[in-house]
């Protein structure tokens, strides 16, 4: 089924319109590429009204937020999923940019990983590059991914070799101490 577009004035399948409850049709005007179109120019011409917005409303974002999780619980499960394999698994790098030292390490989760890094979390973390972080504040460090690996069976093959070739200064700080 085809749906005409208020703003482009072309035909476009219905999959291209988002939702709007309160249209006959519950579909938006515009399409989907339309409405990216305009949302990225009216955040070029007000920058901050998401901010102000929020001010002038406190709380009325997180509680939408949180009624819509609520409400939703499926489709909340299935976006943190996505979020939580969207990186994949495979060989990373962690580099204090101010004296180039680096950490290589795998995960079958490189994005939770990376959260896990930045957070503190003392369990799966190098004691150096965790004392290094606190001293130094994690924005002074890049996280790189170096390898992706579909076969996670690979991944401490692969983490060793990359261990092997680089001589990651906190992996071998790690070595000499133990
Ligand atoms: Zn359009």
């Amino acid at each position: 089924m085809l749906k005409l577009c208020k703003k482009c004035e072309n035909y476009h399948p219905i999959t291209n319109f988002s939702k709007k409850t309160k249209n006959k049709d519950g579909l938006q005007d515009y399409c989907k590429s339309c409405n990216k179109i305009d949302n990225h120019k009216f955040r070029i011409l007000k920058p901050d009204y998401k901010q102000e917005w929020d001010t002038k409303n406190p709380g009325v974002q997180s509680k939408i937020f949180r009624n819509w999780c609520k409400n939703n619980p499926e489709k909340l499960k299935e976006i943190q999923q996505r979020h939580i394999n969207s990186w994949g698994a495979g060989v990373y790098e962690i580099k204090n940019i101010v004296t180039g030292e680096r950490y290589i390490g795998a995960s079958k989760k490189l994005r939770i990983r990376y959260t896990e890094h930045f957070t503190g979390n003392e369990k799966i973390s190098n004691k150096n590059l965790q004392a290094s972080i606190k001293h130094y504040g994690k924005k002074l460090f890049e996280f790189k991914i170096l390898e992706k690996i579909a076969d996670t069976n690979l991944l401490l093959k692969r983490e060793r070799y990359w261990i092997g070739k680089e001589k990651p200064e906190y992996n071998i700080y790690l070595y000499h101490q133990q």
